[in-house]
This record gives C-alpha cells, sequence and structure tokens, in this order.
C-alpha cells in the first residue's frame, strides 16, 4: 500500500505522515528531505537541486525521481509507506504509477488557505544541530535564536521567507486540480481539513486509513 499526502507547503503533511509512521510503522517518504539531504551531503544530485529550492520552484522530475526510486526500493517500504510531497505534477504521479504498478493507494488532500500557511511558514524555525521543528506563533523560545532542547543555533528554511511561500503556494495551485482530477479518476481521492489542530487533523486521516477506502473507492471529505 502507499498513501499519498497531497497538500500546499505547510499544511501539515510532514507532521501527519510522522503521526503514521509512528501509529501504523509505515515509513514516510518525504522527497523534500530526501532532496535536503542531498543539498546537504552535496552529491551531485544536491547540487543540482539547490538553487530551484532555494528559489521555492520544483526541481526537476527526473532529480526527484532517482531518489524516490532509490528510497521506495529499499525493504521497510515492501509493505507500504507514505508519501509526503510526492507527486508534485501529473508527470511524477504518471512516473509513480510506472515505477509501481498495481500498488494500493490512497490519496490524501490536506486543506489549509493561503494566509493560514504564510502566518504558519514564516514562524517556523528549526534547530540547526538537533532538527528540532519550532512554531514561533504557538510559542516563543526559551531564549530568542536558541534550541530549546540542545541550546543550539536555530533557523529559518530560506524558502520559509513569505516571498518564498507565495511563490511554492502559486507553484502547487497550478497543479493542483489536475493532480485531484487524476486522483478522483482512479477513485482513491479523499480530503480533509487542515486548518483544524494536527491531533484532529490526524483523527480524520487515521479513519481514512483504517476503513480501507482505497479499495472501496468512494470519495469523500472528513471534517
Ligand atoms: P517540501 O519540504 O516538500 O516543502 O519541499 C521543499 C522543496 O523541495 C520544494 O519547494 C521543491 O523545491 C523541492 N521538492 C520537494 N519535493 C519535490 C517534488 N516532488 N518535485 C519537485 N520538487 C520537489
Amino acid at each position: 500500500m502507499r498513501i499519498i499526502l497531497y497538500g500546499p507547503p505547510g499544511s501539515g503533511k510532514g507532521t501527519q505522515g510522522d503521526l503514521i509512521e509512528k501509529k501504523y510503522g509505515f515509513p514516510k517518504v518525504s522527497t523534500g528531505d530526501l532532496l535536503r539531504r542531498a543539498v546537504r551531503e552535496r552529491t551531485l544530485l544536491g547540487l543540482k537541486a539547490d538553487g530551484a529550492m532555494r528559489q521555492g520552484l520544483l526541481v526537476s522530475d527526473d532529480i526527484v525521481l532517482e531518489l524516490l526510486k532509490e528510497r521506495i526500493s529499499q525493504p521497510d517500504c515492501r509493505l507500504a509507506y507514505v508519501l509526503d510531497g510526492y507527486p508534485r505534477n501529473i508527470g511524477q504521479a504518471l512516473s509513480l504509477e510506472l515505477l509501481e504498478t498495481n500498488r494500493p493507494e490512497t490519496f490524501i488532500e490536506i486543506q489549509v488557505d493561503e494566509e493560514t500557511l504564510v502566518a504558519r511558514l514564516s514562524a517556523r524555525r528549526i534547530c540547526s544541530r538537533c532538527g528540532a521543528i519550532y512554531s514561533l506563533a504557538l510559542r516563543a523560545l526559551k531564549k530568542d535564536g536558541e534550541c530549546d532542547l540542545c541550546s543550539s543555533d536555530t533557523y529559518q528554511r530560506p524558502d520559509d521567507r513569505p516571498e518564498v511561500i507565495r511563490e511554492r503556494f502559486r507553484v502547487y495551485e497550478q497543479e493542483t486540480e489536475k493532480i485531484r482530477e487524476y486522483y478522483r479518476a482512479r477513485n482513491v481521492y479523499h480530503a480533509v481539513d487542515g486548518s483544524a489542530p494536527e491531533a484532529g487533523v490526524f483523527v480524520a486521516v487515521s479513519a481514512l486509513i483504517d476503513s480501507g477506502i482505497s479499495r472501496r473507492g468512494e470519495a469523500r471529505v472528513v471534517r
């Protein structure tokens, strides 16, 4: 099985993916994380991807596909996995299908409006050492600019600045209707309201996974 979490940047796909991984044991496969690691490690693919990522643009399909292919061929993905951040366009949806035809899938769109996203993402800070993620919108750090857990410096992702967030949202909107149509036609499309607190969103997401709706095939919105 594969569960596809789809939604704009900041919709909470990553968080929901982590929660699914914890509850069901399906590994979360985030193409954003795979790309950031490649950039950090300065691999050839990472060097090619870096410029587009900084501007909030999509990295070319073949770079992302290569990283994805390598990741989902690992043994822990054999039974099931959760995709976070892939596919981002129809070409990627088709490549995924070619890569693994016949794997049952459930597609879940997490819906959140643009202003909520800008507020959420521009307040996000990440620890440069332990990777802890903070939202200044929810609460301030104990000491400004320092991780509460390990006291290392926190930073803002270069693509979490408001102007880049808006560009990422625009890129997202461009492809969304086509992606929805594609998965609706396959009878695996579902949507949840992502503006609720994350625990509430997870109740809706788990209900979709539990009820095995991908097999029954009717699309619905759980709120
Ligand atoms: P994310 O962490 O999912 O918000 O992704 C961060 C950035 O990585 C995006 O703004 C893109 O530049 C790049 N990226 C992640 N996933 C993809 C993908 N499936 N296709 C193209 N670019 C991607």
